[in-house]
């Protein structure tokens, strides 16, 4: 065995003896797949990948060949075909770096011959300089992060796959990407000199720095790259519990640069940035190996529902143009419309269920009406209101006229007040967006109003009503009025789904 080989695998047999005998027994997770993603073996990649013994993993040196090394044999352990070149695991390129390739075979006869890139960069900057580290320079930094963590990650979706009785529709070829901290050189030869039919590429994922998971913070990038993305993610992070943070910049600061640039739709996680990045202290310490499994579980759904999907990934070129300030723009709240009465109260003051008011707005329908400060409103229409937001949301219900129960110096009167505006039955107004079909997005909500009591908020997503999803805004409104007077909304905020019902006491009639 040449000396460099013979160097390599004694630096490897550290690196694995250390982190064996450092990892706990495997904790197993919920569905099949799931439960072949276990915080024991991502502890044992992360540990071998960053352990001092590689060097910091620099692509083209030995730290970065013992790294390839390692992930080959753990792949020659795995049922996966080779996808480099002249049926090998590797692609060489530029003399001295190599990416590595494995690929599991589409099950469906049509959408097989579409190619899924699931890729993580396996190489990291060495001993640091000043063009690649924040420093200190000439240390090892050992990339527990970046990104030790994505490829640990990719190793074991790809077990999770292989193992998997139940194969994607579409094929998945895994890629560890050399000399991406070169300037993403790996993934750039790849799709120049791809080791698979051309024009096969449908969609292209990427996984840097997963292993540093704070408040359950996931940052997504690429929703906007193809429709139905932002669903489709948020519909996998179930029992997972992720908070996904949906970022529509279009940045070249990781390999799925490399298809952005040719249109083709990606999806890259990120658990955020950290004061060790690019530096010695990026250590295995700090990894937090729970949250690992749980955002590798989420990919291998997010990934398995990409390569299923009967849906063909076309490229939205629209992407390249919108930013968060886009995002921000759009979801500017829409304003609250005037008040349909026009006092102010202190419910505390009043009593149980009285309204003292402690303003009356001159020009308004209760000055017209001739309510005074100090009044106490007891009752509308006949029915005393429970609370402040049964207060409102009678009068916000109204038609057009009210009467209200009121109490001034010991004397109760009835006054009829015709109120200012529209009536707001249901009080909530929303956009619809193409990259998001299906989709209806809340942009005003009404304060006081049946939506606002289901806690309903601007910028939230309704996917389904009463269970069933909808093509599109007229059938959106059509599930809706035919589930009244209580429909019941899957939402979907921050990448969560939850359920509400709106609660709507009047009669149903057809949405605004
Ligand atoms: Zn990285």
């Amino acid at each position: 065995m040449p000396w460099n080989d013979r160097v390599m695998m004694r630096l490897l047999r550290v690196a694995i003896g250390a982190a064996l005998f450092a990892s706990a027994a495997p904790v197993r997770s919920a569905d099949h797949a799931g439960a072949l993603i276990t915080t024991g073996e991502l502890r044992t990649h992360v540990e071998t990948l960053a352990a001092d013994s590689l060097e910091g993993r620099e692509a083209g040196r030995r730290g970065g060949q013992a790294a390839g090394a390692y992930i080959l044999s753990e792949l020659k352990r795995l049922a996966v075909r080779p996808a480099g070149d002249d049926g090998s695991f590797v692609q060489d390129f530029n003399g001295q770096y190599r990416n590595i390739l494995a690929l599991i075979a589409g099950s469906d006869e049509r959408l097989a011959r579409e190619i899924v890139v699931v890729g993580a960069h396996y190489d990291h900057v060495g001993y640091g300089n000043k063009a690649n580290s924040y420093g200190p320079f000439g240390q090892i930094h050992n990339g527990a992060d970046d990104n030790a963590s994505g490829t640990a990650a990719l190793l074991e979706l790809i077990e999770a796959f292989a193992d998997s009785e139940a194969k994607p529709k579409r094929t998945l070829l895994f890629a560890f990407w050399d000399a991406e901290e070169k300037g993403l050189l790996g993934s750039e030869h790849w799709i120049s000199h791809p080791t698979v039919p051309n024009a096969s590429i449908a969609f292209a994922f990427n996984f840097d720095m997963l292993g540093r998971l704070r408040d359950r913070n996931v940052e997504v990038y690429g929703v906007r790259t193809a429709a139905g993305l932002r669903r489709l993610v948020s519909e996998r992070n179930t029992g997972t519990d992720l908070m996904l943070t949906f970022d529509w910049t279009q940045r070249d600061d990781s390999d799925h640069w490399s298809f952005y640039k040719r249109r083709i739709p990606y999806l890259m996680l990120h658990t955020g940035l950290h004061n060790e990045y690019h530096r010695p202290s990026d250590d295995v310490n700090l990894i937090n190996v729970e949250g690992l499994r749980d955002v590798t579980t989420f990919c291998e759904r997010t990934i398995a529902a990409v390569a299923d999907s009967p849906s063909t990934w076309t490229f939205r070129s629209t992407c390249s143009s919108e930013t968060n300030d886009t995002d921000k723009r759009l979801s500017t709240p829409q304003a609250q419309p005037p008040s349909r009465l026009g006092v102010r109260w202190d419910d505390a003051a009043g009593g149980r269920g009285e309204f003292l008011l402690t303003t009356v707005t001159n020009g308004s329908p209760a000055e017209a009406a001739g309510l005074h400060v100090g009044d106490r409103i007891i009752a509308v229409d006949g029915v005393a209101p429970a609370d402040t937001a049964a207060f409102r949301r009678a009068v916000l219900s109204a038609v057009k006229e009210v009467g209200l129960t009121v109490t001034r110096e010991e004397l109760t009167r009835e006054m009829p007040v015709r109120l200012a505006g529209d009536r707001v039955r249901v009080g909530m107004t929303w956009r619809l967006d193409d990259a998001e079909p299906g989709v209806v997005i809340l942009r005003g909500v009404v304060v006081g109003s049946a939506a606002h009591a289901a806690g309903l908020q601007v910028g939230d997503r309704i996917l389904k009503v009463t269970g069933r999803s909808f093509a599109d805004d007229a059938a959106f409104r059509e599930a809706f009025t035919a589930a009244e007077p209580s429909p019941e909304l899957t939402v979907e905020r921050q990448g969560r789904l939850w359920t509400t019902k709106i609660d709507l006491d009047a009669p149903a009639e057809p949405m605004p």
